[in-house]
């Protein structure tokens, strides 16, 4: 069994990588490994607000562990609300006013193209790497379902003609940004391993 300290408070996150990671990792989150803190995420890209999420709770650890940021970008706003998506409609993360800004910035564009791009950050012996996950959709007219979070009511993954929020979490998994990035960190761990062997 392989442990590894996923930092983050979203128990969404957590349960979407639980249902994708093989038996033999156990995942620990924050709460579990009773650190209680919200750890800022103050740049422009995904990969350094991983890392500083990821390098803070190994600091605090010096443990294995990753992290994960993701953006929603937008094509015909020029890729907004990206890196800034959680905070989107203001400081407070609420989701249901983020959504409500991003479809109203859209009412007049034709294009609804987006993409949910996510990096985690893993800290493994000492060494950092990062693996990138992509998800390709469309931001639907209105809220649709209420499944997961976030922008889930919204965001339509091509290939589907649901919304994530309409879909369990085996379902979203099939096309979700979160999960090629795991598979990719996974594909790395189990290589690692095979190296020992
Ligand atoms: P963060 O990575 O937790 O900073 O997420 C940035 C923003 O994107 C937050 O508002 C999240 O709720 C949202 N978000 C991240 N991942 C997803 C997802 O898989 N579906 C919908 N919204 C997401």
């Amino acid at each position: 069994m392989q442990t590894l300290l996923f930092a983050t408070n979203n128990q969404h996150k957590v349960e979407e990588i639980q249902n994708v990671l093989p038996a033999h990792y156990h995942v620990i989150t924050l709460r579990n490994a009773g650190i209680d803190i919200e750890i800022e995420e103050p740049y422009d890209t995904l990969e350094e607000n991983a890392h500083k999420k990821a390098h803070t709770i190994f600091e605090m650890t010096r443990k294995n562990c990753f992290s994960e940021d993701t953006g929603l970008e937008v094509d015909s706003l020029e890729g907004a609300p990206g890196v800034k998506s959680a905070r989107y409609a203001g400081i407070e993360r609420d989701y249901k006013k983020n959504n409500e800004k991003l479809l109203q910035e859209l009412a007049n564009k034709n294009d609804r193209t987006a993409r949910f791009r996510t990096v985690f950050c893993l800290i493994m012996d000492n060494h950092v790497h990062y693996f990138e996950g992509i998800c390709e959709g469309t931001i639907a007219l209105a809220p649709k379902g209420i499944q997961g979070f976030g922008y889930d009511p919204i965001f339509i993954p091509k290939g589907s003609n649901h919304s994530f929020a309409e879909m369990n979490i085996a379902e979203k998994n099939k096309f979700s940004h979160r999960k090629k990035a795991i598979d990719k960190m996974v594909a790395f761990l189990e290589s690692l391993q095979h190296g020992k062997s």
